[in-house]
């Protein structure tokens, strides 16, 4: 029941994984239920990839049909420009995701990378364009080698300790776990924290080496310096080059050097622009920067329920 809509490479792994009885069932479900029922049409073509700009047209959604998220969704991303998608709690922010990744496909509307629509390309050649560093990273229970080499199956041993220095994780692994890149993930007493899993998330994206990134910020778990920090060795590492990057930011201190923010507000885009822009507006984004303390409260509050 899992085949037509996970991606092939992972069947791969989840096959691998089960023969050795390590999958973490709790990963499985979670991966599942993700995974509605979005099918290929019967004939869809490989995505053709040109720079990656993305939009969203006119689309509407809802995880329920009584309760609409989006009623007429519409922003462009620029090819290999960053963006930032910011917005109070709740209003849509990761949903934007899951419809661009076609766990979802919407009611109405449209989604296109380089004018084609995404219900009309193979969904296994999306995915494969789009690189996703989320909230959460899912581990494995395996060692760390394998965790990161998760990202590009065909990988060679130096290459994961290549993009693991690249996401600035190696020293971690070396120094702290106590087995290096063979320490096992999930063995008693290893701590790994929302900090390093991110790490290892962003290793994982640099194997893969998408054009296009979708980031998810972690909304709690990382204090500020530990945060500053990530989002520099994400910035060195994943916009070495033109790529088109999506950033869901919960701390609007993150998106300041965007090249442009969409603020986000009950499933509607209320205004975008640079962050000078929208100082300058006094509107939702500069009101928010006011409330910022707050919003901080607010996402801690959020975490907990
Ligand atoms: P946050 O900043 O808290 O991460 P967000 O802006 O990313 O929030 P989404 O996760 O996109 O918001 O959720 C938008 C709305 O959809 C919320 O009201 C949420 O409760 C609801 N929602 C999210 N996922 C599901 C789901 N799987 N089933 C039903 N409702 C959902």
């Amino acid at each position: 029941i899992f085949q037509l809509s996970l991606p092939l490479n992972f069947l791969g792994t989840i096959y691998r994984e089960m023969r050795q009885n390590l999958l973490d069932m709790e990963v499985l479900y979670k991966l599942v239920e993700e995974n509605a029922p979005v099918k290929d049409i019967p004939d869809a073509k490989p995505l053709q990839l040109q720079g990656g700009s993305i939009k969203f047209e006119n689309v509407a959604f809802g995880y329920h049909a009584d309760r609409p998220i989006f009623r007429d969704l519409s922003f462009t991303v620029p090819a290999g420009k960053k963006v930032a998608i910011v917005g109070p709690s709740g209003c849509g922010k990761s949903t934007v995701f899951r419809l661009l990744y076609r766990f979802y496909d919407p009611a109405s509307g449209r989604i296109l990378i380089d004018g084609q629509p995404i219900s009309e390309v193979q969904i296994e050649s999306l995915r494969r364009n789009i690189g996703v560093v989320p909230q959460d990273t899912p581990l494995f229970h395996a060692d760390i080698m394998h965790n990161i080499r998760y990202g590009n199956l065909n990988a060679t041993d130096e290459e994961v300790v290549e993009a693991a220095k690249k996401a600035n994780v190696h020293d971690t692994i070396v120094n702290r776990l106590p087995k290096g890149y063979e320490t096992m993930v999930g063995e008693r007493g290893l701590m790994i924290s929302g900090g390093e899993k991110q790490r290892l998330a962003v290793a994982r994206v640099m194997l893969k080496d998408p054009p296009i990134l979708f980031f998810d910020e972690a909304t709690s778990a990382l204090d500020a310096h530990t945060e500053s920090e990530l989002m520099k060795n994400i910035n060195n590492a994943l916009l070495d080059k033109a790529r088109t990057s999506i950033f869901i930011a919960h701390r609007l201190r993150t998106v300041v050097e965007a090249d442009l923010i969409i603020v986000l507000r009950e499933g509607e885009v209320v205004e975008q622009g640079n962050h000078e822009e929208l100082m300058r507006a006094r509107g939702l984004y500069y009101s928010m920067w006011q409330q910022q303390a707050s919003l901080e409260n607010m996402e801690e509050n959020d975490v907990e329920s």
